[in-house]
């Protein structure tokens, strides 16, 4: 059996951003250290940094005194604020990319157009920059919401940087019967839509086609999503302990990707677990 690995996987650019900061944070910082909300969706990830002395907390009302760090995903301004006002030392990890979006957010909404995020409602991200985009700031996550909103006559809309590009067109389109003047910006991550091209690509040459991300990792389900599309014997798995020799009976080719939280020593784990199998196998 032959394991291709995509091309591109695994920690994106914002995750290995926040992640240096968090560990540079530690190191530094004098007293307590906190992220609010998990650094990246990884459970390995998360308790390697709690060893290091960087604790999560889901909330600044949890947190009395010391440095709080920002995820990638960015907070609304109000987060901010109030982290400042408890004279918490602020270390800002958002990703660059996401900050680009909430600053568009904002601006759409200073320029009078009704600020419409393509995401899902409870995602940090979407929550984060729906905050940047003021009061009134609408989120779609399909065609059919789409559908039920009221027609405005100016139109701005941005997309949570994990979503499928093709997807979010569908979305504009439809947005144009909703409005006189439409403005889109296109925020999808190149990070995301290579680490998508090339997992389709590695899915329509393999038999079996393995995602390594946890199931509340957003990105990872979209691989997912996107590799189904093009090959039925996907499958998503957190780890290597959930890998089942069953799903490989008859298999010439397996292709490898990972979302943009799995840490590379997951991905290792899931190498090691298949070439023991191609081993014993023969
Ligand atoms: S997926 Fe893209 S936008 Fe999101 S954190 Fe990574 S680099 Fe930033």
């Amino acid at each position: 059996m032959e394991i291709l690995r995509a091309k591109e996987m695994g920690f994106c650019f914002g995750v290995k951003r926040a992640l240096k900061i968090a560990e540079e944070t530690a190191a530094s910082a004098a007293g307590p250290v906190y992220t609010l909300g998990p650094i990246v969706h990884n459970t390995e990830v998360v308790t390697q940094l709690q060893e290091r002395g960087v604790w999560t907390k889901d909330d600044l009302d949890e947190i009395e005194g010391g440095t709080v760090i920002i995820r990638a995903h960015g907070v609304p301004p109000e987060v901010l604020e109030a982290a400042h006002a408890k004279g918490l030392r602020v270390v800002d990890g958002t990703c660059p990319l996401v900050i680009k979006v909430q600053q568009l957010a904002r601006a759409l909404h200073a320029e009078g157009y009704q600020v419409v995020i393509y995401g899902q409602p409870q995602h940090p991200e979407v929550i984060g920059i729906a905050g940047w985009a003021g009061e009134g700031a609408m989120v779609v996550q399909n065609l059919a919401d789409v559908a039920t909103l009221p027609r405005h006559k100016k139109i701005g809309v941005v997309s949570q940087t994990t979503k499928i590009p093709a997807d979010y067109q569908a979305v504009v389109g439809a947005l144009m019967g909703k409005c006189q003047e439409l403005r889109a910006h296109n925020t999808i991550c190149n990070a995301t839509a290579q680490r998508q091209a090339a997992a389709v690509e590695t899915a329509q040459q393999v038999d079996v086609m393995l995602v390594i991300g946890e199931a509340h990792s957003s990105n990872s389900r979209r691989l997912a999503e996107v590799c189904a599309q093009v090959n039925p014997r996907t499958y998503r798995i957190a780890a290597a302990d959930e890998l089942d020799a069953a799903w490989f009976v008859g298999a010439e080719k397996v292709g490898v990707t990972a979302g943009a939280s799995t840490p590379e020593a997951t991905i290792e784990q899931v190498m090691a677990w298949l070439k023991d199998m191609v081993d014993f196998s023969g």
